[in-house]
């Protein structure tokens, strides 16, 4: 089946291009910690010979930067760079990758003074200098502030649109248009209306779609299968990510997800007239990446998930984070919530700090919460 493609853009990423046509594009993300040289070298190969087309891997510190160079050396795969606060970090990590991604929502917390816009300008010449693409990765859980407050709380599309179409504005103006953009929500409703409403305006741009913090297998998987479905139908999407919790030795298998899912869409085997069922459990968990605090993370969240089972006609949503970067944030908008840091969890229902609790005393915690939340649902009734 032939399917309808957006005129995007071509963007070039090392070895292969995104937009113009081009095949759809299968991500992952290094989940090793990155100065683990051959820890992370064995993953990026196993992924690259599993059909990745870009690896991306997360550099936070300058020791993660400077084990890019051994790393650049032993593998062909077209890398990319997850950029976070430190935005200078690009100029170390820059002649050893293919692309950039950063995240308009974390460009305010390094050099506050600075204007943002100056940051981008930055990054635009390292990425002209260095021959790289680069992705504005827009994020429900941390988006730019000074977009968020122009909108009601409730609108949490609005201030990610604004802040994407912002940057792509200021990207062109700059002269530079070897980008892309994704714009992620752990909701996959969400997920389609905000790269609907995105590619109205900017049709030309290449879109990387993901539902974030998607969590397990299965269900994992059927999340990004509904959003990806609905948007790949109607010509959106230019490279994909499947984001599954999986312990490392399995990472794989978000290229393996993302494959089958192209192929039974362009053979027209799609499973989602059905909504995304909302009226039982959800558990929401990220992917893990180096950032990830504590290894038993993965184990917690496939714990959480057994433990809950009693709740799965409730509709709540549990989130489970691996790390202290993204989890405070990215937290908030679940009934309860669970975030790591190496040797405790932190607890919390919606936006308010339960605790800290060490890793063996959180799901017994974590289950009192779950009862007493169900319990004061029925009350209400
Ligand atoms: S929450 Fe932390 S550990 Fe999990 S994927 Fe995001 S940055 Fe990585």
């Amino acid at each position: 089946m032939n399917l309808p493609r957006n005129p995007t853009r071509p963007v070039r990423i090392g070895s292969i291009t995104i937009g113009a046509g081009h095949p759809i594009a299968v991500q992952s993300m290094c989940a090793t910690h990155t100065t683990d040289v051959d820890a992370t070298v064995a993953q990026i190969n196993d992924l690259h010979e599993a059909g990745a087309d870009v690896v991306r891997i997360a550099v936070d510190s300058k020791r993660d930067a400077e084990a890019l160079v051994e790393i650049r050396a032993r593998t062909q795969a077209n890398l990319v760079i997850d950029l976070q606060e430190n935005y200078r970090m690009s100029e170390l990590v820059a002649p050893h990758v293919n692309k950039l991604r950063y995240n308009p929502g974390h460009l305010y917390h390094h050099e506050r003074e600075k204007p943002w816009k100056d940051k981008v300008k930055y990054l635009a010449e390292i990425a002209s200098r260095h021959d790289l693409a680069l992705r504005v990765g827009v994020n429900c859980g941390s988006v730019d502030p000074a977009q968020a407050e122009k909108f009601a709380p409730e609108d949490s599309l609005a201030p990610m649109l604004e802040s994407a179409w912002e940057h792509c504005s200021l990207l062109d103006s700059l002269g530079f248009t070897r980008y892309c953009v994704s714009l992620k929500d752990s909701d996959p409703d969400k997920v389609i209306e905000v790269n609907k409403r995105f590619a109205a305006q900017r049709p030309d741009v290449p879109l990387h779609l993901g539902v974030t913090e998607a969590g397990l297998p299965p269900e994992g998987i059927i999340k990004t299968r509904i959003a990806f479905e609905q948007l790949i139908s109607q010509g959106l999407g230019d490279t994909i990510r499947v984001s599954l919790t999986v312990p490392n030795s399995r990472k794989r298998e978000e290229i393996e997800a993302g494959r089958q899912i192209l192929a039974d869409i362009a053979a027209g085997r799609t499973r989602s007239v059905v909504r995304f069922n909302r009226d039982s459990l959800n558990i929401i968990s990220c992917p893990s990446c180096s950032r990830v605090e504590n290894e038993a993370f993965i184990e917690l969240a496939q714990q959480v998930k057994e433990l809950t089972g009693y709740a799965r006609d409730h509709a709540i949503t549990i989130a489970v984070m691996g790390c202290r970067v993204n989890g405070p944030g990215e937290t908030d908008d679940a009934d309860l919530g669970l975030w790591c840091a190496p040797n405790f969890v932190n607890l919390k229902r919606g936006p308010q700090e339960l605790g800290a609790y060490p890793y063996d005393e959180i799901l017994p915690r974590l289950k009192a919460e779950l009862d007493s939340l169900i319990a004061s649902r029925s009350c209400s009734r």
